[in-house]
């Protein structure tokens, strides 16, 4: 997905702040990837991109990405004072895509008999994204619980948090999966930043249980200066120092590994790695596993022609068994089987291409998960599009 949102308390320090947010995203290099071409590249993209500040409508000033506790009240604002958001000219266009945007559905959307969600946006509250989800035709969700890529997170109220119960169980969308933050850093060499992550990992946890999410999907993290083994280890600590206390269990709240692309230091790239970590997990907190469709081919698994793809589940269900896989991220991929790039594309349109998800959805064997895309949105209608596609595929 490609989602750029800063913050900056003033405009003159909105360079460095671009700088930063590059810097954060290149760290875990299990996280999903924006921008092109080199860092110097994006920052010059990033600078015609962001006008914080500015009357030319190129930059918005919005409340929250996933509304806030304490809203400025009109009569004591002092924005100068207060972290302001600005959105870019890509999100801003993005708003105008918003389903919300358009009227809404005159009778209640036709559903299969799986689960098909979207990663949906919680602009204007995080309770918005049920209504979005609903709009778009789905009866599964996945949202960010705050900013995907700012440490200090937004707490969602207690209304907003029962808002959203109410509307899913209206709407009748389970499961809600919350994908955490792409700063969260779980096995990372530096003291500092480990420390960071784990705060930033209990408060995800926290927020899931407020909003009652039943997952919390997680990049393992990278290992970079580590053996894997080691990184391995490192993440199961963490994972049980975050949730000191917290008793997931009896929230009905899963920790869910999702496999990654496989790029160098990163763990999750293959199947054993997220069936190692599960298997350290188990004892510490309820686990199971997410696969993206995207990550598994350009890992290297054949997931598109029949054979490959009856061996890459059989190898799956080797490892982490298919039972264990809890939601499935369907998205296609921009770049070839191998290539470790990961670039989420519409389905169909990528080169794993639509039989490859026409078979996954049908398997008799994994016809518990929920499936959810996280497919661009370059124009408006892409996202109802992917989940009518994804519908389409369903047999009966
Ligand atoms: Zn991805
Ligand atoms: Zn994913």
């Amino acid at each position: 997905m490609r989602r750029t949102v800063l913050t900056t308390r003033k405009s003159n320090a909105k360079e460095k702040k671009i700088r930063n947010a590059d810097a954060r995203t290149n760290g875990n290099s299990a996280g999903t990837k924006i921008g092109k071409g080199t860092s110097s590249e994006r920052e010059l993209e990033a600078k015609k991109l962001f006008v914080p500040g500015s009357t030319n409508g190129r930059a918005v000033k919005v409340e929250s990405q996933a509304g806030a506790v304490a809203k400025p009240s009109p009569t004591k604002r002092r924005p100068r004072k207060r972290a302001v958001r600005y959105i870019s000219v890509e999100r801003e266009l993005a708003l105008e895509k918003d389903i919300l945007k358009q009227s809404p559905p005159t009778s209640p959307p036709k559903l299969t008999r799986l689960k098909i969600g979207m990663h949906t946006s919680t602009a204007g509250g995080v309770e918005k994204a049920a209504e979005r989800a609903y709009r778009l035709g789905c009866n599964a969700l996945q949202i960010f619980s705050s900013s995907p890529r700012q440490w200090r997170p937004v707490e969602p109220g207690r209304p907003q948090c029962e808002e959203l119960k109410r509307l899913r169980l209206k709407y009748g969308i389970a499961p809600m999966a919350i994908h955490t933050s792409y700063l969260v850093n779980l096995c990372s060499t530096t003291g500092e930043f480990l420390t960071k992550s784990i705060v930033a990992f209990r408060g995800e946890m926290e927020r899931a249980i407020a909003l009652g999410a039943e997952y919390l999907v997680l990049h393992p993290g990278s290992f970079r200066g580590w053996t894997r083994e080691e990184g391995l280890k490192c993440a199961a600590e963490s994972i049980a120092r975050a949730s000191d206390g917290l008793n997931p269990a009896a929230h009905g709240l899963k920790i869910l590994i999702e496999n990654t692309a496989g790029a160098e230091f990163s763990l999750g790239g293959s199947f054993e790695q997220v069936a190692e970590l599960l298997e350290r997990l188990r004892r510490v907190v309820p686990v199971g596993a997410c696969i993206d469709t995207c990550h598994t081919h350009v890992a290297g698994y054949d997931i598109v022609t029949d054979e490959g793809f009856e061996r890459t589940l059989k190898e799956l269900n080797d490892t982490v068994g298919l039972g264990q896989v809890a939601v499935w991220h369907c998205n296609d991929a921009k770049a070839e089987r191998g290539s470790k790039v990961d670039r989420h594309e519409h389905i169909g349109r990528g080169k794993i291409g639509v039989d490859a998800f026409k078979r996954l959805l049908n398997d008799h064997r994994v016809q518990h998960a929920a499936f959810i895309a996280e497919t661009p949105l370059d124009e408006a209608g892409d996202d109802v599009r992917n989940v009518e596609m994804l519908k389409s595929l369903v047999s009966n």
